[in-house]
């Protein structure tokens, strides 16, 4: 008998439950970058600046529960708040479900594993600043948040070749 689909393969998200909604985020971080709008023209520029509240390690909120509160202008993810976005990154759960698309491997639902956000390059770990720290936004713009996977890094495997790291199921040298 064949498995059943998963949760995001059958329901419009408009019909997934608290608990499934959730578990559409992979933690990347990504969406609690700031971001620039410029007024004239109305592009989007990101930024590598965190909320103060985004933990630089773990990628996720350090007070979910409370995050409305402990900042205001953060925005809480729903169905209908997704046609309004703009901001949202190419490689975010949600987007991808809401344009059609199957979440990626890295996403922890499909992988199983919530570090593969992480080591597959999506998350903002290792290259986000707090901006607590960073002092003016626009000399932080960067192109990253808005792309999908970062191009395919060069690792070296245990017979210390060089080879290409090009998806999950392949980095097997
Ligand atoms: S960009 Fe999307 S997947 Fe990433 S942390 Fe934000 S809501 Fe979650
Ligand atoms: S309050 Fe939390 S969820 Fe909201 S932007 Fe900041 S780190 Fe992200």
């Amino acid at each position: 008998m064949s498995k059943p689909l998963p949760f995001w393969k059958t329901k419009r998200l408009a019909d997934m439950n608290q608990a499934e909604w959730e578990s559409l985020c992979d933690g990347c971080g990504r969406c609690c970058l700031h971001k620039l709008r410029d007024e004239a023209t109305d592009e989007l520029s990101f930024t590598e600046v965190a909320c103060h509240m985004l933990d630089l390690r773990t990628c996720r909120c350090q007070d979910y529960a409370n995050r409305k509160i402990r900042v205001p202008d953060c925005v809480g993810l729903t169905p209908g708040e997704l046609r309004n976005i703009d901001w949202l990154p190419p490689t975010c759960g949600y987007r991808r479900l809401a344009e059609g698309k199957d979440l990626a491997w890295w996403h922890p639902l499909v992988s199983g594993d919530p570090d593969t956000v992480h080591t597959a390059g999506i998350s903002v770990r290792g290259r986000a600043i707090s901006e607590r720290r960073a002092g003016e936004l626009e000399a932080h713009i960067v192109d990253w948040p808005g792309r999908s996977p970062r191009p395919p890094r060069p690792t070296k495997c245990a017979t210390n070749c060089t080879t290409k790291r090009t998806t999950k199921e392949n980095n097997s040298c």
